[in-house]
This record gives C-alpha cells, structure tokens and sequence, in this order.
C-alpha cells in the first residue's frame, strides 16, 4: 500500500494514505469557484471537529504550523498584553521566542519536560501577576509527547476572565477538544498532523468577536489573520496564492477523517499504535522517557541505550533502511529519540515497525538494556 517509501514514525509529515496524495494531482486556480468551495467546505469541517459551529470562525494560513501560532499571537494579543505560557518544552518555548521577538510581555511558567502544567499552577501564577491577559497553551507538547490538562486550565482561564490560546498542533483530530464551554478563545493547528493531510497550511480556530476586535492589530501583514479572514468572507478567496494542492489534500482526509469515526475512532486507533509500540519496545529494553498517564498517544520519547556504542544517526540509518524513520529527541537534559504512532498507519504496521527495530539492535549488537 506504501509502496518502497519507508513509513514515517514521525509527527509530521507523516505517512498520508495514496488517496489523499492522488488528491493533488490536478492544478486548481484560485480564483476557481470549485476550489473556493474546497477552503468553504475544509473550515466548516474544522470548526466541526472541536464543536465551534456557533461562535467560532476557522482562519486557514499559509506555511507550517508556526506561521499559525505565530499568527495567532501577532493577531489576538494587543501589544500592551501579558501573556503566561507554562512551558514544559521546545513548542512552549517558541511561544516565548514569538513573543519576544513582538515585543510583547510574558510570564513564562517553567516545569520539567515531563511535568504537565496543572490548573492550580496556572491559577497560582494568574493571582502572583495582575498584568497577564492572555495564557498560550501547549496541549500536547510534542517535544516529549506530554499532554497537558487542557480542559482544567480553560476553566481557570475562564472564571479568571484571561484568553486562552491553544497550541493544539499534535492534538487537533485526535484527542477531544470541545470549544463549548467557553473558556478557549483560539485553538491552533495545522494540515499535515493527525488530520492526515500533507503540510504546507495551519489554521486558526478562533471566537468570532474576539477576532472582530483585532483590526489592524498584527505588526505583520503576511501573518494577519483578522485581514485574512475578512479577504476571504468578502471574496471567498486566500489573501496572497493559496497551498492549493494542500488544501485539496485536506480535503480528502478530512473525508477520510469523517469515514473513519471522527476525533474518537482517530483517537483510538493512536491509542493502539501507541500501545503496541510501547509494549514492544519495552520487550526490546528500551524504556519510555513519560510515566504512563502524561503520555499522550501521539509520539513517544524512548531513552537511548547506555551502551557506549549507541549513535542515534547510525541507528536511524540502520532503522530508514529496514523502512522506517524516525526522530531524533528533542530534549534538553537526557539523550533520548522519539518514534511516532501517528499517519495512516495501524496496529499492525506498529508491530512491525518494533520488529524492524529488534532487528536493527541485534545487527547493531547494541546492549539496550
Ligand atoms: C508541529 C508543531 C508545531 C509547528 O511546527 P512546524 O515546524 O512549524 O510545523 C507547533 N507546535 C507543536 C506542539 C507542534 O507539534
């Protein structure tokens, strides 16, 4: 079904199925009413999937899933803001670097990359500091592959009356995220991660009137989603030259999306995937960097061997060749690598991808234990 290209076990790009690739094989013009209808179609399903019908707009923007969050913040938050981010690895940290670089103040709120943000924490820092009036979120910092308390953390954003924007990259379409209770004002997201679709287009979700506010806000003019979302309510057209081939990507996965079950069966399939690579990498020594319950099932941190022997580039060349990629760590103070469980992949290809890598081992003679 793949054909000779290795699988990706890497959270994006990852392994898209052939129908969503042959989706792009037609060139659409942008100012083309069929491809118009495409954009339409693909936010109103967005919007859907995290239950925003009534007061929520999706925005979609051009670029990786930084442009987005980037987007996001330049757009929503005035510049005589104050935004807390609890900050538990690399994807909170860029937060805090977009920030800077706005000129914007912020209270980061350090953890351990493997400590979820809690409510009380949140709250604790909300009460320490009277100038903070936005909180941005990680919800699955993908770094380490922890989820954080996104529900808990929307409600004391929510009695304490601060915006709450969510980074929800690695999380959007497979874990459950409901807008209904009101305490989340943007979630964020992008084309090419548990959605299926290939990269190249990010999306902001946010509340209608809180958008309506951010005229002439962003310092950028590429990054303006209040512009951009205006453009296309008038014109039913992208500002600037839509990823269209990416769009229509999106389009057939969210079809598939739909005809798989939704966020629930997405979810569960993830949770699968995670579970038998876990187990099996478990049985082959190596232990996962996460305790059980923060770990999300989307990509997992495994801590390298001790063996002095141990070359992650040797054992990722060893390991593409038997058909399968993975990705580097991506923390700060232990040597770890990470193997996604996301892409149009199942249990089964999950099993066989722990056993290519039993074999890498025994061919390497790594001691993992
Ligand atoms: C992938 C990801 C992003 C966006 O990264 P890009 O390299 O711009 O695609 C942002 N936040 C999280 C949590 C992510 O997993």
């Amino acid at each position: 079904m793949l054909g000779n290209d290795p699988v990706l076990l890497t959270p994006g790009p990852l392994t898209t199925s052939p129908a969503t690739r042959e989706a792009m094989l037609r060139d659409w013009g942008s100012w083309d009413a069929a491809f118009n209808r495409i954009t339409q179609s693909v936010c109103a399903d967005l919007v859907q999937i995290v239950h925003g019908e009534n007061d929520y707009v999706c925005v979609p923007l051009q670029g990786s899933g930084t442009f987005s969050v980037e987007a996001a913040i330049g757009t929503l938050v005035p510049r005589n803001g104050c935004v807390l981010v609890p900050d538990n690895g690399a994807y909170c940290a860029r937060i805090v670097r977009i920030l800077e670089r706005m000129g914007i103040a912020h209270v980061a709120l350090p953890l351990g990359e493997d400590e979820p943000a809690t409510a009380a924490a949140v709250e604790d820092a909300l009460n320490r500091d009277s100038r903070i009036t936005h909180v941005a979120l990680v919800h699955l910092e993908t770094s380490a592959g922890l989820l954080n308390p996104l529900d808990a953390i929307a409600a004391v954003c929510k009695r304490h009356g601060k915006r709450l924007i969510v980074d929800a990259m690695s999380s959007f379409g497979a874990l459950p995220i409901d807008l209904r209770d009101g305490g989340i004002d943007a979630v964020i997201s992008a084309s090419g991660k548990c959605l299926e679709g290939v990269p190249g287009m990010g999306f902001v979700i946010v509340r209608r009137t809180l958008l309506e506010e951010c005229a002439g806000r962003s310092p950028s003019l590429a990054l303006d989603l209040h512009d951009q979302y205006v453009y296309l309510r008038k014109t039913a057209q992208w500002r600037f030259t839509p990823p269209t081939h990416v769009v229509a990507a999106l389009r057939h996965a969210l079809d598939r999306f739909a005809a798989e079950g939704g966020q629930p069966a997405r979810g569960a399939r993830y949770t699968r995937n995670c579970a038998v690579l876990i187990e099996g990498m478990r049985d082959l020594g190596f232990e996962p960097f996460l305790r059980p319950d923060v770990q999300a099932p989307v990509i997992v941190t495994f801590h390298a061997p001790r063996d002095p022997a141990w070359r992650f580039a040797d054992f990722y060349a060893a390991v593409r060749e038997a058909g399968y990629i993975l990705y580097p760590g991506k923390l700060t103070q232990v040597e770890t690598f990470r193997v996604g469980c996301i892409g149009a992949i199942d249990a089964n290809e999950m099993h066989n991808a722990v056993a290519a890598i039993g074999r890498t081992v025994a061919a390497l003679g790594l001691h993992v234990r």
